[in-house]
């Protein structure tokens, strides 16, 4: 039987220089990985670093020209036409991916910015949804009809399990806490292909790889995964990113 390619994202948490977008791409691209995340708008739950915003947009364009497709998270419509503008202009505009993150709880804005990739991104552009940070299956699945709802083919649509805020037994500490079966009931019932997302779940770097195992046992169809080329200086997240040689490790044991 032919077994299914995995679909593997890798980079850091938030594009932060120039230099740091392409020294991923180039460290990812050596590995043959096809898809290179960094956030470019970041809500936060406490003030921090919020991203660097429109001016990142180049760097990912350039990413796209190297092969690779680039995934971002967007809050709002307009930043996906802005992306799209700016990446259609200056890079491979087919090799994008959007995503929603867990903050983003807003039914209007979801369903907005799928209809505004629905109307303005190439066919080839998808869209991400990661799951929202309480555990109710029902608002997961209500996500999807919102997103579903502006017409964007579901061949387009990925879901991503990041984890829920955590509550009661957390011994190891997790950021968030997984729920592998919810995760594997709502791929049934929605029939979405379903990552899963170690990072935001472990939290730790020794948590990121507990997770990948455990996620093993489960029918995912891949992961995204933070990696930094300096995780100790990360602008966010920095625990939880791994370094080049930790991902090595990571890809073998998934
Ligand atoms: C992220 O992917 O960096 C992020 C902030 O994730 P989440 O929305 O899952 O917390
Ligand atoms: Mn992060």
């Amino acid at each position: 039987m032919k077994t299914k390619q995995k679909i593997i994202i890798a980079g850091p948490c938030a594009a932060e220089s120039q230099e740091q977008v392409i020294s991923c791409a180039k460290e990812l691209k050596k590995r043959g990985i096809k898809i290179m995340r960094a956030s470019l708008w970041k809500p936060r739950t406490v003030p921090g670093f919020e991203g660097v915003g429109e001016k990142g947009v180049t760097w990912l364009a350039q990413v796209t020209k190297m092969g690779i497709t680039v995934a971002t998270e967007v809050l709002f419509p307009d930043q996906v036409s802005l992306v799209l503008k700016i990446i259609g202009k200056k890079g491979n505009v087919n090799k994008i991916l959007f995503w929603l993150g867990s903050r983003n709880q807003n039914h209007y804005l979801q369903r907005g910015v799928a209809l505004r990739i629905n109307e303005e991104a190439p066919k080839s552009v998808r869209l991400l949804i990661k799951n929202q940070p309480w555990k109710e299956e029902r608002h997961w699945l209500g996500i999807v009809d919102h997103v579903l709802s502006s017409g964007l083919s579901p061949k387009r649509v990925i879901l991503n399990h990041r984890g829920f805020s955590p509550k009661g037994k957390n011994p190891l500490k997790m950021r968030n806490l997984p729920d592998f079966e919810m995760a594997m009931r709502i791929k049934e019932k929605t029939g979405l292909a379903m990552i899963v997302d170690p990072s935001h779940i472990g939290g730790t770097v020794d948590n990121v790889f507990r997770i990948i195992k455990e996620a093993k046992q489960y029918d995912f169809d891949g992961m995204m995964v933070e990696v930094h080329p300096e995780p100790e200086k990360a602008k966010s997240d920095a625990k939880q990113q791994l370094n080049f040689q930790e991902f090595d490790q990571l890809l073998k044991a998934f």
